[in-house]
């Protein structure tokens, strides 16, 4: 896997250091965290690393587009390193957890504006806000039973 995350840093013409794989490391085994989280992540197996430190690398790979961020109306940044398929996120208004959602598979519909002003449309960006399963299954169980308030 590390051996995957220095290819694409040198697909990229980026130096391989460690933070660099720690944070590729931690955005693929944790996908849409938002940067403390990351830096959280980074230290387990890296104490030393600074905050500073993820911030530019955070920002070196999503300048170099190897990694995604994405920012929800109202939510902190979050960063993926699933990138260049176009897909979309659903978001959870109540915690704010968020879930990858494919384009119709083959194809990307949602890059076919209904009236795109002459721009050369490549990339579209959906966010569906909703309820998650496990807030939606908390607010059913704290709904008073009807006929009793
Ligand atoms: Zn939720
Ligand atoms: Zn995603």
């Amino acid at each position: 896997m590390t051996s995957d995350f220095e290819a694409q840093l040198r697909a990229v013409s980026l130096r391989v250091t460690r933070p660099r794989l720690a944070v590729l490391a931690a955005l693929h085994d944790h996908p849409h965290v938002d940067t403390e989280t990351v830096i959280e992540l980074v230290r387990v197996d890296h104490p030393t690393v600074s905050h500073q430190a993820v911030y530019d690398v955070l920002k070196a790979l999503t300048d170099a587009g190897l990694v995604r961020r994405i920012q929800p109306a109202g939510a902190n940044a979050r960063y993926e390193s699933r990138v260049g398929d176009n897909h979309h996120h659903v978001v959870c208004r109540s915690c704010g957890a968020i879930a990858d959602v494919d384009c119709a598979v083959g194809h990307s519909p949602c890059l076919t504006a209904s009236n795109d002003d002459g721009y050369v449309v490549d990339e579209a960006e959906v966010v569906f806000w909703g309820t998650c399963p496990d807030c939606s299954a908390e607010s059913t169980a704290n709904d008073p039973p009807v006929g009793r308030k």
